[in-house]
Parts: structure tokens; C-alpha cells; sequence
């Protein structure tokens, strides 16, 4: 962009890609006017009312390692309704309610979990021999492309006791993928980067408040914002290679100096009709997974000191206490659930939490929820290079937790795309 010149930026999309890019660029002093379908802003990190309470559309949690999500709440001036852990600690819950803890000790990684995993009471002492032979291939190993997840564990020699209790329940819900389809790349990007990198990067993370407050604020520093307006389709200037001006659905015309396309792969394949002319891949090669969460609201008793827990061997992968008597349960990867009814869901639930917690055996529900989101994650195919900010126009960048940032469809890798595609327009005229 001309040095000096403050300009006027369109976002389309207002997720946490959308709306990352547009706090750099108003930071860096351009008028930014962001367009949202939907009245609400956070996109597939949003919050709603159900029946008078304000529920996520699914529990978001993140890791000490996401550092740049964590700085884009604390700059729009949310940062303290981020709780992080002080130290990792995961309580493990198996299917008949016995409990054992993972916890960081004071130690630099990999062993400050090497005590508490010799404890680990749901594993054998061979699964933990397999495993720690399997945290070592990771540190060192290269990937071929195209093995999955679970052909690199067969390879490092892991067996059933160690998917089952360990890989599946910490793999599954971090990449929302089953292990048959998981890139093995991706995972273990994640293994390195949250558990072998740091004893700090592994402790988890949720927001304190219903989760639009925090794009709320994020969007006070953006000159205008347009709810509920969907964009139909952009309009090129041929002489100049440049997008010129976008349309809303209601026939509304702006123009713009650049613009951001903040969208999923669906959602940019349908505005822009043909990716190619803008030189980015097939974008219906790309892949949506569900997560489905089931918010159950119970009486008589209530958990003492539980925030949160992994269940074993059970379709509910993690609970999450939201308040007083007040459960999430989220389901990850959930593609064989999706078609269940909102009270199979509900009973499937309940049934899995009652075992898996006494306390709550004799409880009563006495109101009950259920968000699916069909397409909550996106992967790419292991031959595809997931695209970066760049467009074949000058003036145009695509953001989104789908794009080249290095994560997988996560928050993290949604502002990180915000942030590369802001800082792509404002360095190229
Ligand atoms: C239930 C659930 C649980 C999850 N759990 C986690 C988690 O624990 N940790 C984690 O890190 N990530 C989690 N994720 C993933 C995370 O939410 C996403 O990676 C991230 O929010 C994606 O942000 P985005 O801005 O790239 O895309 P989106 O949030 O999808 O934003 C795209 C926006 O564009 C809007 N839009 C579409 N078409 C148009 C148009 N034509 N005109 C105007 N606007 C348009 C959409 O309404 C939407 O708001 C979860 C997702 C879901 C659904």
C-alpha cells in the first residue's frame, strides 16, 4: 500500500480471521469496515442465548503455546477473561469413574511430565514404555506426506491400550479428525509444539465469558461493522487488476482500496465462483469435520473442584463445567453422531457422565441443549498446499483457520491468518 496513505478496507467475514485482520489494519491506521452475515460476530467461535442463557456454540479451549490468539484478546482488551492454567494438569476419567491426573512438575520439557506419567494409573507399564519410544520418534522424526496419524503409530509400535487411553482422547479433540484420517504431520506439529517445546505450552485455556464478548470488543476499533449483510459478489476492475468494489445480497454497492476475505472454504468458493482466477486451489478439496456439544443443566448435586476432564473409551471426549451445575460435553470428530436426535444426544450425554462421574449419579437434569456445528474444522487433502495470503490481485488477501499458517483449524491459526493477511496488504500496493 502507498506509504503514508490511510485506506479503506473491506473485511468479508467476521470469525476471529476476519476480525484480527481488521484490528491490525484500524491499529495501523487504515478505515475498516467489516461485513458479517450473521447478527452475531465470533463466527465458529460465537456465543447465543438458549432458552435466557448465553451458551458457545461448542466449548473452545486453548493451549499455552497459542500465543497469538492470547495476544489478540489481550490487545482488543479481553485478556482478563482468559483463564490459563498456572501449570498443565489433565484429570483422565475412565469408564468406570476412576480418575488419574497428567500434571506438569517444575522440570523443563519432556520432563516435567515424566513423574505423573509414570503414575498414570490407566496405562500399563508396556503402553508407557510404547509411548515414551513414540515421544522420541516424534522429536526427531520426518514425515513422508500422505501417512496418517494412526500408520505412524502402528509404525512407532503403539498398541491398543496406548490409542485408546492416551493418543485417541488427546489427538481426536485437539485436530477434530479421527486417527484413520489425521495427517500425521499435523499431529505431531502438535505433539512438538504443545508438549516437547516447553513446559509451559501444553496448559490449557478458555475464555471466562460467553466467547462473542470477546470479538465484540475486538470489533469497538473497526470504523464500521455490517451485521447481518452478506456479501453476494465482487466487482473487478479489468485495466487494473484490482478488485474494485463488493455487493451485499441486498443489492448494497462499496467501494474499497482492499479488501480481506475472511471466509471457509465453502463460503469463498461460493463468492468467488472461480478460486482459480485468484490462484488459489480447489477450494472444495478441502474438508469439513463436525463437533457436536451437549449442554446439560442439573440439580440436586454439584462437582466440588472439577473444571474439566478427558473421558476414556466414551464418544464424549472432554466435559468442561461451565458454572454451578452446569456441564458441556464435547463430542469431537463426531460424524457418526450427526444424525442422532437432540434427545439421543442428550440421553447418550447424561448416561456417559453419570458413569463416569459418582457424584452425579443420583442428580437430576433438568435442562438440556445440543449445538452441532457440521462444518466446525477444516483439513486439506495431504496433497494440497493449504494457500497463503496472497491472491492474484494485488489488493485482495484471504484470511481463515484453513489458510497456510503452519496450525491446524484452530483459533490460533485463525488470528495468525488475520495477522499475515493484514500485514500482506499493507506491505504489497
Ligand atoms: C464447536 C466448535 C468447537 C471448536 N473448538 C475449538 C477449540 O477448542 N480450540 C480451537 O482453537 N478451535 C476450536 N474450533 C475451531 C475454531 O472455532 C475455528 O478454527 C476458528 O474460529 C475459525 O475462524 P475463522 O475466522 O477462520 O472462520 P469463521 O469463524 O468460520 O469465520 C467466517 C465468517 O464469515 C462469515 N461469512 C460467510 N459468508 C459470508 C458472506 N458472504 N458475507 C459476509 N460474511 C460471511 C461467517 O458467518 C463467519 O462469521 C472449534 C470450532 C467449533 C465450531
Amino acid at each position: 500500500m502507498p506509504s503514508g496513505k490511510a485506506l479503506k478496507i473491506a473485511i468479508v467475514g467476521g470469525g476471529l480471521a476476519g476480525l484480527a485482520a481488521g484490528f491490525e489494519l484500524a491499529e495501523a491506521g487504515h478505515e475498516v469496515e467489516l461485513f458479517e452475515r450473521s447478527r452475531l460476530l465470533g463466527g465458529r467461535a460465537t456465543s447465543f442465548e438458549i432458552d435466557g442463557i448465553e451458551v458457545d456454540n461448542g466449548q473452545h479451549v486453548f493451549l499455552g503455546c497459542c500465543t497469538e490468539f492470547q495476544r489478540f484478546v489481550e490487545r482488543a482488551g479481553m485478556g482478563k477473561n482468559l483463564y490459563l492454567q498456572r501449570r498443565f494438569e489433565a484429570r483422565v476419567i475412565a469408564r468406570d469413574g476412576t480418575v488419574s491426573v497428567l500434571r506438569a512438575a517444575p522440570l523443563p520439557a519432556p520432563w516435567h511430565l515424566l513423574g505423573s506419567f509414570l503414575r498414570f494409573s490407566h496405562l500399563g507399564m508396556r503402553s508407557k514404555v510404547e509411548i515414551a519410544r513414540a515421544l522420541a520418534a516424534a522429536s526427531r522424526d520426518g514425515i513422508a506426506d500422505g501417512t496418517s496419524f494412526a500408520q505412524w503409530l502402528r509404525r512407532e509400535g503403539q498398541g491398543e491400550e496406548a490409542v485408546r487411553v492416551f493418543w485417541r482422547p488427546f489427538f481426536v479433540p485437539a485436530l477434530n479428525v479421527c486417527l484413520e484420517e489425521m495427517d500425521a504431520r499435523e499431529a505431531l506439529f502438535t505433539l512438538r509444539t504443545a508438549f516437547l517445546s516447553g513446559a509451559e505450552a501444553a496448559r490449557f485455556g478458555y475464555a471466562t465469558v460467553p466467547l462473542a464478548q470477546i470479538s465484540e470488543a475486538a470489533a469497538q476499533r473497526l470504523a464500521r461493522v455490517h451485521r447481518a449483510t452478506s456479501v453476494a459478489s465482487l466487482e473487478l476492475d479489468g485495466s487494473t487488476q484490482r478488485l474494485r468494489a463488493l455487493t451485499t445480497t441486498s443489492g448494497e454497492r462499496h467501494e474499497y482500496d482492499a479488501f480481506v476475505l475472511a471466509l471457509t472454504p465453502p463460503q469463498l468458493q461460493r463468492l468467488l465462483g472461480n478460486p482459480a482466477r485468484y490462484a488459489l486451489p480447489p477450494l472444495d478439496a478441502f474438508t469439513p469435520h463436525p463437533i457436536i456439544d451437549v449442554h446439560l443443566r442439573y440439580f440436586k448435586n454439584d462437582l466440588q473442584d472439577f473444571d474439566f476432564a478427558a473421558l476414556i473409551d466414551s464418544p464424549v471426549q472432554w466435559i468442561f463445567r461451565k458454572g454451578v451445575s452446569y456441564l458441556c460435553c464435547s463430542m469431537s470428530a463426531a460424524d457418526e453422531y450427526l444424525r442422532r436426535t437432540t434427545d439421543e444426544l442428550i440421553r447418550l450425554a447424561w448416561e456417559e457422565i453419570r458413569a463416569a462421574l459418582p457424584p452425579l449419579r443420583d442428580a437430576l437434569l433438568e435442562h438440556s441443549a445440543v449445538t452441532r456445528n457440521v462444518e466446525a474444522t477444516f483439513s486439506a487433502p495431504a496433497t494440497l498446499q493449504r494457500p497463503g495470503p496472497q491472491t492474484s490481485f494485488a489488493n485482495v488477501a484471504i484470511a481463515g483457520a484453513w489458510t497456510a499458517t503452519g496450525w491446524p483449524d484452530t483459533m490460533e491459526s485463525a488470528v495468525r491468518s488475520g495477522l499475515a493477511a493484514a500485514r500482506y496488504l499493507i506491505k504489497e500496493p
